[in-house]
C-alpha cells in the first residue's frame, strides 16, 4: 500500500511516525517544500530574546532517521496538483524544477497554514516580516539586528510572544493590537489588563483598539504607521502577527471544506474523501466547550490530529476527543494560561455564564516566600459545567490549565471542581488547592444567585 503524506512538520512528522509504527508494510513518500523538518514557530521570540541561542537547536526530528526506516523523504518538493478521484499526485523538485508524478493508496495532507496577510496599504514594503517558518525567522532576527524601534502588528499570543522577545533584546517596541484587549480570544479583561500593563512597566507602547491603515516610506530611511484615528507612528521596522489561514488548495472541489477553508474530516480524521486523511493547522477540530467545529490552529493539535491520522489510515483505532484550546505561555516571568471559554464567548454560545476571580497566595503565609495567583473561573449556571479558566501568575499555573482542561473535557461542574482530590503540601498550596477553591468561590457565588431569585 501507497502512503503520500504531504507537508512534513508538526503534523506530518507525528502522522508518519505513527503510519510507521501501525503499518510497517506501508511504502511511505514524504512531501515537503522545504529542507528542514519539525520547525517550532514559537522558537523565533526564544531566539531573538536570546534564551534560544541557535535555531538550529529547536528542530526536534530530520529527514535522515525518516530515510533510514524507509520512508521516501521528497524534500524541497511542492505538490502542485492532488486528483482524488484518479489517486494521483503532481509534484515539482524545487531545486531541479523537474515535475514528477505519483500514486497514492492512501494520502495524509498535512499542509498546515500560511500568515494570513491584512490587507493594508503598503503591506509589501521590505521593512514589514513575518514570523512563521524557520527561514522568516532568521529574515527577523537579522533584520532586528539593524533596527531599533521595531512595531508588532496583533496582539494574539504570538505578537505578545514576540514583543517580550525583542524587549530582551534591547529593542523600542509599539505594539498594536485592533481589537480593545490583548490575548482577546484567549483571556477576559481582568486579566488582559494585566497582561497590558505588564508589557507597560516593562516600557512596551501598547495601542489597543488601533488599526493600522498605512505603511509608508519617510525620506529618512524609516517607515511611517499610519492607523485610522488619524495618528502617525516612526518606527524602523515592523513584524506581523496576524494569524494564519489554513492551506487547502490542493483538495479544493474535491473533500468537503468549512467556509474559512478549513478541511473537514470526522473524528478518525477522514475527509470526505474516505482514502484522503488531514491534520493540523489545515482542518478543524472539534471543540467540547461549544461542541462545534473551530478553526484552533496549534501545534498541541497538530501533534494529536496527526498521530489519529497514522493510527487510523488503514483500520479505525481511535477517535480524536477534541479540545479545549488550552495554551500558554511566560510572559517576563508570569506565566498566563487558559482552557476552554471566555466569558465573552461563552456568553456568544448561548450560555447562561457567569465567572469568578480569585486572588490568593498559593500557598501559606508562613513559608520563606509567596506570590498571587490570578483565576478567572467560566461556568454555565444552568448546568453548573466548567466552561474555562484563565491564569495568571509568577507561580507554575501552566498545569492548572491543564487540570481544568480534563474536568471541562469530561463535563465537571464546578461542584466538582471544588471538592476533587487534590494534594496538599505548604510547599505548594493551602489545604484546599487554589482550584478547588476558586470552584468553592463559585459555588457560594451561586447560593447567592438562587438566593435572590
Ligand atoms: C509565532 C508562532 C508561535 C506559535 N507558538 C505556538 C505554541 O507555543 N504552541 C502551540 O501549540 N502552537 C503554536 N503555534 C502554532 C503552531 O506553529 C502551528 O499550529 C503548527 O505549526 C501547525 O503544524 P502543522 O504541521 O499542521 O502545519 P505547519 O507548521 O504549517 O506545516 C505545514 C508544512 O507543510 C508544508 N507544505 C505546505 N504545502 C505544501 C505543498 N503543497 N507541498 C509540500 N509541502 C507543503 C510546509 O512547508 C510546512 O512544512 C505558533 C505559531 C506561530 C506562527
Amino acid at each position: 500500500m501507497k502512503v503520500a503524506i504531504i507537508g512534513c512538520t508538526h503534523a506530518g512528522i507525528s502522522a508518519m511516525n505513527e503510519c510507521l509504527k501501525y503499518n510497517p508494510d506501508a511504502e511511505i513518500t514524504v512531501y515537503e517544500r522545504h529542507a528542514d523538518i519539525s520547525y517550532l514557530s514559537c522558537a523565533t521570540y526564544l531566539h531573538i530574546g536570546g534564551d534560544v541561542k541557535d535555531l538550529g537547536d529547536v528542530f526536534y526530528a530530520n529527514p535522515e532517521e525518516f530515510i533510514k526506516k524507509g520512508v521516501h523523504m521528497r524534500m524541497q518538493h511542492d505538490v502542485i496538483k492532488i486528483d482524488a478521484q484518479a489517486h494521483t499526485i503532481l509534484a515539482q523538485n524545487l531545486k531541479t524544477r523537474e515535475l514528477l508524478h505519483d500514486k497514492y493508496d492512501k494520502l495524509i495532507l498535512a499542509t498546515g497554514s500560511r500568515t494570513s496577510i491584512p490587507v493594508i496599504a503598503g503591506i509589501e514594503n521590505p521593512k514589514i516580516l513575518l514570523c512563521k517558518t524557520c527561514n522568516q525567522a532568521h529574515q527577523l532576527s537579522e533584520a532586528s539586528k539593524n533596527n531599533h524601534k521595531i512595531a508588532v502588528l496583533g496582539g494574539g499570543y504570538a505578537g505578545v510572544e514576540l514583543t517580550e522577545g525583542f524587549v530582551k533584546s534591547g529593542h523600542e517596541i509599539v505594539l498594536f493590537q485592533r481589537n480593545d484587549q490583548l490575548l482577546d480570544e484567549y483571556v477576559d479583561t481582568t486579566i488582559s489588563e494585566r497582561v497590558k500593563k505588564l508589557l507597560e512597566d516593562n516600557h512596551v507602547t501598547v495601542l489597543t483598539g488601533t488599526n493600522v491603515s498605512r505603511f509608508s516610506d519617510t525620506k529618512d530611511g524609516h517607515l511611517k504607521i499610519s492607523t485610522e484615528d488619524d495618528n502617525e507612528y516612526i518606527v524602523d521596522m515592523v513584524a506581523i502577527c496576524p494569524g494564519v489561514l489554513p492551506q487547502s488548495d490542493l483538495l479544493k472541489g474535491q473533500v468537503n471544506i468549512a467556509k474559512n477553508g478549513a478541511i473537514i474530516t470526522n473524528a478518525y480524521m477522514q475527509t470526505s474523501d474516505p482514502d484522503i486523511f488531514a491534520a493540523g493547522d489545515v482542518t478543524e477540530i472539534q471543540y467540547n466547550p461549544t461542541l462545534t467545529s473551530k478553526y484552533i490552529p496549534l501545534a498541541s493539535h497538530a501533534v494529536r490530529q496527526g498521530t489519529l491520522d497514522g493510527m487510523n489510515l488503514f483500520k479505525r483505532r481511535r477517535k480524536s476527543m477534541g479540545s479545549q484550546a488550552t495554551s500558554g505561555m511566560l510572559l517576563f516571568g508570569q506565566t498566563i494560561a487558559c482552557t476552554g471559554l471566555t466569558l465573552n464567548a461563552a456568553k456568544d454560545a448561548n450560555y447562561d455564564a457567569h465567572h469568578v476571580y480569585f486572588e490568593s497566595n498559593y500557598r501559606p503565609d508562613f513559608m520563606p516566600t509567596n506570590t498571587k495567583i490570578n483565576i478567572e473561573l467560566v461556568y454555565d449556571r444552568k448546568s453548573r459545567r466548567v466552561l474555562g479558566a484563565q491564569f495568571m501568575s509568577s507561580h507554575e499555573v501552566a498545569q492548572s490549565a491543564n487540570t481544568v482542561s480534563v474536568i471541562i473535557q469530561n463535563n465537571n461542574t464546578i461542584d466538582d471542581l471544588a471538592y476533587v482530590d487534590m494534594l496538599f503540601s505548604p510547599n505548594f498550596d493551602e489545604p484546599f488547592n487554589y482550584l478547588n477553591l476558586v470552584a468553592q468561590k463559585a459555588i457560594d457565588k451561586e447560593l447567592d444567585y438562587w438566593g435572590m431569585d
